[in-house]
């Protein structure tokens, strides 16, 4: 297809991927490495970048979040019937009924993660949003936590997100690694199997049990999923698929977008830069977001580290 103005342009699909070797269908994630793959990935990719300020404060929160989950205790097992049932019901197992109360598990890890962040740095918003949370009473906190948990982050509040959704990865991150793998099911096109989120952006991947094979990542609690490629990761239709790029960003990344819902998302090839990672990737490639939103699409998924970005 033709080169577009604005350095942006429609491309074909960036990765004719070869036959599938029996991918699982989840990859659960590892809270003891991703933090800090993704802290260093924020840093690299801070230079040069037209949000490099920002990247480099999330880097200090993904630093954080990597002290937290390293030394978070397994969390309590899930009840074996409740677990059953949710699966049987393909309803994702991870629910906002696990913040708990004040003095739960939930609140004491986001005053840690509060406590913990290096701020010296930092944007003064981001250091005024951190003083906020502070201050916020344990019902607010909870308030807020189960509307970013259920996808609506709350306009009045949405500086002070960044810090109580980046709490909810490590929390989400640590019961979604304590779950059984092989027995979770697809619960619908665009929702996390383990929790229910959206995903942030979708990659191939080429692992020994999955060679380039397509994973969705979840936003929140850091589970891959994985998907059918050349298929919309909103609505499920495999009609009117197209990819979009930029000439700034390298062929690794692009959007994939789908005419019949007009929604898009980020395509990464991790498979080619075993370095990339979706959500530190997504916020460094927003110029193509812009782009993609100037031509009517929206996003089939969601970044909780930019919604204020
Ligand atoms: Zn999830
Ligand atoms: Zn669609």
């Amino acid at each position: 297809m033709g080169k577009r103005e604005r350095g942006g342009r429609w491309v074909e699909n960036p990765e004719d991927i070869g036959e599938v070797s029996d991918p699982n269908f989840v990859r659960l994630p590892d809270p003891r490495s991703l933090f800090a793959f993704r802290a260093d990935r924020m840093r690299s990719l801070a230079a040069g970048n037209p949000l490099g300020d920002y990247l480099t404060f999330l880097a200090a929160l993904a630093s954080a979040q990597h002290a937290l989950a390293t030394g978070l205790p397994d969390p309590p097992a899930f009840a074996p019937d409740l677990l059953a049932t949710r699966i049987g019901a393909a309803v994702p197992p991870l629910a906002p009924d696990l913040l708990g109360d004040e003095s739960g598990r939930f609140n004491v890890l986001l005053t840690g993660l509060l406590d913990g962040v290096e701020l010296a740095a930092a944007p003064e918003a981001a250091r005024h949003a951190c003083a906020q949370v502070g201050r916020m009473p344990w019902p607010e906190r909870l308030q807020t936590a189960e509307a970013i948990f259920t996808g609506s982050y709350p306009a009045e509040h949405l500086a002070e997100t960044v810090f109580i959704a980046s709490a909810l990865q490590v929390f989400l991150a640590s019961h979604a690694a304590a779950l059984p793998a092989n027995r979770l099911k697809a619960v619908g096109d665009g929702v996390c199997p383990a929790c229910g989120s959206a995903p942030v952006a979708s990659m191939i991947v080429s692992w020994p049990s999955a060679s380039r094979v397509r994973y969705c990542a979840c936003s929140l609690c850091q589970t891959l999923w994985n998907s059918v490629r050349i298929k919309c990761t909103s609505c499920g239709s495999t009609k009117q698929i197209a990819y979009y790029s930029s000439e700034q960003l390298p062929a690794t990344v692009a959007v994939e977008t789908c005419g019949v819902c007009r929604c898009y998302i980020k395509h990464f090839g991790r498979h080619q830069d075993p370095a990339l990672d979706p959500v530190a990737d997504d916020i460094a490639s927003f110029g193509l977001d812009v782009k993609i939103r100037e031509d009517g699409f929206r996003p089939g998924g969601i970044n909780p580290l930019m919604i204020s970005g």
